[in-house]
């Protein structure tokens, strides 16, 4: 349920706003600066609401000269081409099962990558022709201009052919996203390429270093492997880092034993050179020595920076987190300005995701011109993480709830092997749940579920948590049977007892 908090510097819960009315003289009701998962969300109820709204979107090219349309990080260079990229592994592990089955076939050595580039820009395009439409039929202006703020009601645009234009709004909502962090060493951005690009990358990728280890790289990481493209991951540090660390690190176990991912660890780049023949060669310092590879492409996963530095937002006097530059808001998505707000990636300390942003916008949309005082609920947020196994979590990881519960936790683990899983001999007993139980009140507070489609495993499961779920109604649950998600209905195995995670049986 969306809670109620106070207002910026209010104290008091936010208001429904008043309906639109043109009875300011501004332009437009609303601007939305950001045509992303946030930004159309947004925009659309706005409009819907009966407000005059218009929404801006500009994509500056990547270093690497990669562009697309409507739609933002999700749609173009995000969720839909790393999902459909990581559904042809799927289908590749899926063809070598097949034999095991009686399906006589055999799996090729790689997929086309043109095919496959070409299938998913093909669906982009088509999801960005459907935003297009879906504004139009809305009624929201929408302007493919780059918008940098003058005050906190004025906006200039620019298009593409560099003509300026201003507008004026009532309200403001930034939702201008991230993108790719590049480390400040020779070579990267010359020879590097992102996310951004991957996913239109002209030419196979072949042998490729990807730097970083949370999701965007070890998503990438996974589905690279999976086509067959020798693939190693430079770790600085640990793997995914906020994440369940127990969980982490059976993910990286798989990822090296299973899926054929190598992993250089406590490894961070210096320079990158190419070679006459096209080669990158990668020099790197690994534990203090030097040391250097040879790789085809380098894909730099290390981090996003928010959009917010040639936004003007100094103009209109917008607080930012000096530290990354994301925009500080309250409870209510409002900046220290009244009548500038912020959702999405770009406000500090909030889940970089797409439903998050949506959730966001259309809960903004409906305060500002609804007769709505809803306010966006961050917490028991479900997220998945689109590895080789994947893994879906809700709430507390194990280290933050003895971190925060102490004595008064107690975890309830159990490892399994999918039904489908044993005829193909796949690897016993890798996949995992993790229930995180609060001792005094029953309650679970972290959910986690390492194993196949762990996205649709946890998004039914996050209801629970939401609901504020005791172990004792999961005990309650009857399973489907044979289902993966049955396991977090049958945990009866604590990690204090000392008793062996693994399943025996059916
Ligand atoms: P964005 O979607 O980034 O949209 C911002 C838009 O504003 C962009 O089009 C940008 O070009 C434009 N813009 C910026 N500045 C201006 C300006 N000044 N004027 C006009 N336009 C401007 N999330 C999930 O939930 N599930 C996933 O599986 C998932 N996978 C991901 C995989 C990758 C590789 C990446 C990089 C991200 C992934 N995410 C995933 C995160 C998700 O994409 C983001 O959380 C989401 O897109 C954020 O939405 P947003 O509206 O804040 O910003
Ligand atoms: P993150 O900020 O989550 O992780 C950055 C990674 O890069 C860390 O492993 C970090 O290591 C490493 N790193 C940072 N700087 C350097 C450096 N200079 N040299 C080497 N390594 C470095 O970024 P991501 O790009 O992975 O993800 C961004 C966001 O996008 C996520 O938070 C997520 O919300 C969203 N997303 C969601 C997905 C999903 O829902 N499935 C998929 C992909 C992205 P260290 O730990 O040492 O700092």
């Amino acid at each position: 349920m969306a809670t109620l908090i106070p207002a910026f510097g209010a104290g008091r819960a936010a208001p429904p706003a008043e309906a639109s009315s043109s009875s300011h003289g501004f332009d437009y009701d609303l601007v939305v600066v950001g045509g992303g998962s946030g930004g159309l969300a947004a925009s659309k109820e706005a409009a819907s609401l009966g407000a005059k709204t218009a929404v801006l979107d500009f994509v500056q090219p990547s270093p690497q000269g990669t562009t697309w349309g409507l739609g933002g990080t999700c749609v173009n260079v995000g969720c839909i081409p790393k999902k459909l990229m990581h559904q042809a592994a799927i289908i590749g592990h899926t063809i070598e099962d097949a034999t095991s089955f009686g399906w006589d076939l055999q799996r090729p050595e790689k997929p086309n990558w043109s095919t496959l580039v070409e299938g998913v820009q093909n669906h982009i395009r088509s999801l960005n022709w459907g935003y297009r439409v879906a504004l139009r039929d809305k009624n929201v202006t929408y302007l493919n201009a780059y918008g940098s703020l003058l005050d906190a009601h004025t906006i200039n645009t620019v298009n593409k052919r560099g003509k300026e234009q201003v507008i004026t709004a009532d309200k403001i909502i930034l939702c201008p996203g991230g993108r790719p962090r590049y480390p400040d060493i020779p070579g990267a951005k010359e020879f590097g390429i992102t996310s951004d690009d991957i996913f239109s990358l002209d030419r196979e990728p072949g042998k490729t270093l990807v730097i970083g280890a949370s999701y965007v790289a070890l998503e990438c990481a996974g589905f690279l492997a999976a086509f067959g493209y020798d693939t190693t991951v430079m770790v600085r540090s640990i793997l995914l880092r906020g994440f369940d660390s127990e969980i982490a690190q059976k993910i990286g176990d798989h990822m090296e034993r299973h899926a054929h991912v190598k992993f250089v660890r406590q490894a961070t780049p210096d320079r990158i050179e190419k070679r006459e023949d096209g080669r990158l060669v990668v020099h790197y310092t690994q534990n203090g020595e030097a040391v250097s590879d040879e790789f085809d492409t380098v894909l730099f996963a290390i981090g996003r920076d928010a959009c917010t530095s040639t936004m003007g937002l100094d103009k209109a006097g917008v607080q930012l987190n000096e530290r990354n530059g994301k925009v500080v808001a309250n409870e209510a998505d409002q900046t220290n300005v009244p009548n500038i707000y912020a959702i999405g990636d770009v406000l500090e300390g909030k889940p970089e995701l797409t439903p998050v942003a949506i959730q966001a916008g259309k809960l903004l949309a409906r305060r500002l011109y609804g007769q709505s005082a809803a306010l966006m609920d961050y917490q028991n947020v479900c997220t998945t993480v689109f590895t080789p196994l994947e893994y879906g979590c809700c709430g507390f990881s194990e280290d933050d709830a003895l971190d925060q519960f102490g004595e008064d936790i107690e975890v309830f683990h159990q490892s399994f092997t999918p039904l489908e899983w044993t005829v193909p001999h796949r690897p016993e007993n890798v996949c995992f749940c993790k229930l995180v139980v609060q001792k005094s009140t029953d309650r679970v507070l972290g959910l986690h579920f390492l194993g196949p489609n762990a996205g649709e495993v946890t998004q039914g499961f996050g209801m629970a948590l939401k609901l504020k779920a005791t172990k004792a109604q999961f005990d309650d649950l009857v399973g489907i049977h044979p289902t993966v998600a049955e396991t977090l209905t049958t945990m009866d195995i604590t990690k204090a007892s000392g008793e062996s995670a693994d399943a025996a049986g059916c």
